[in-house]
Formats: C-alpha cells, structure tokens, sequence
C-alpha cells in the first residue's frame, strides 16, 4: 500500500517515503499519513435448521467463490449498523438478534490495491428467510450445515477462521434467547 503514494498528497512533494510500513512522511511539508485497516463486519446468519447462509460473490475480488454477507463499515456507523445495513441492501434480511462472535485481518486486492481490512464477524438471526439478492453483489445463495461447508471454497481466510470460531463456540443457541 505505501508504494502507491509517490508524492505527498498535501504539497506534492516527491520526498515522500515510509518511515514505517503504516507511517508515510513528507520530508519538505512534514505531512504524516497513517496507513490503518478498513474495516468490515459480516454475519454468520443461521436459518432454523442451523444452517449458514452463504452468498456467491459476483464481483471481484474471489468472484465466484462463497461468502458469508457483509461489506465494510461507513464514516460514523458502529459494526452492528454496518452489518444490518450491509443484509438489508444485500439480501433483503432483516436481522433482529446478532451477537459478535469473531475478528481476523484480511487483504483485499481490490483494483490492483491492496487493502489491509480487519473482518469482524457476528452470529444473527433474521427475520423471515425470503431472499431478495442484489444481482450486483450476489450470484446466488445457499444455506449450508457449518460442518458441510468446505472452508477452501470460502472467499478469505478470514472466513475460514470465523468458520473455525462458529464450529467451535456454536453461538446460535445463545442467540436463540435474546
Ligand atoms: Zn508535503
């Protein structure tokens, strides 16, 4: 990610080099820019048989491959915002219980950049099951046992890791109650 910037993006200076893999420094304006994670938060959304739903990205990157729904966190919105949101636009789901359950840093290569994300993960339930997908997201969908999903054809690590999690803590008879 740093090697993008080539000049300083307040005075255009070409002195302008990391000084840390997160820190780029300007050395005629002084300018510091911190490189962070963008982060996501995504839902492990389990149907009444303890099925998770899983979407087929349409678009890049790991098109094709299977997901489970989420997308990154607007300027001002907590992580549970983000996710609501992000399973309404997406899918047309209501969630009404989520509880967090996991979080993983990921890369995004998303045109030719590299993105450093960190992924939160939660466990909900939704509202009704009807399905009405974003054909610009969402490929198709399934509704798949934990235990039959074959984390290598899962988008990211960071999925295979709250896949892990969600086998190993099982969160959904909690979620049940609240
Ligand atoms: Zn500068």
């Amino acid at each position: 990610m740093a090697q993008l910037f080539q000049f300083c993006p307040r005075c255009g200076a070409p002195d302008f080099s990391a000084v840390r893999p997160n820190l780029l420094v300007c050395g005629r304006c002084g300018f510091h820019y911190y490189l962070n994670p963008v982060v996501s938060a995504t839902a492990l959304v389990a149907d009444p048989a303890g099925r998770l739903l899983l979407i087929r990205r349409a678009k890049a990157p790991a098109s094709g491959k299977l997901a489970f729904p989420g997308g990154f966190i607007d300027f001002g919105e907590t992580a549970e915002q983000a996710v609501r949101r992000e399973l309404q636009e997406e899918l047309g789901l209501e969630i009404v219980a989520q509880q967090y359950l996991t979080s993983h840093p990921n890369n995004y290569l998303y045109r030719e950049v590299e993105y450093r994300v960190l992924d939160l993960f939660f466990a909900a339930r939704v509202r009704g099951y009807e399905i009405r997908a974003e054909a610009a997201e969402v490929a198709d969908y399934h509704w798949v046992a934990p235990e039959a999903i074959d984390p290598a054809e899962l988008a990211f690590d960071s999925m295979r890791a709250a896949l892990a999690a969600c086998l190993a803590h099982q969160p959904f008879g909690k979620l049940n109650s609240l």
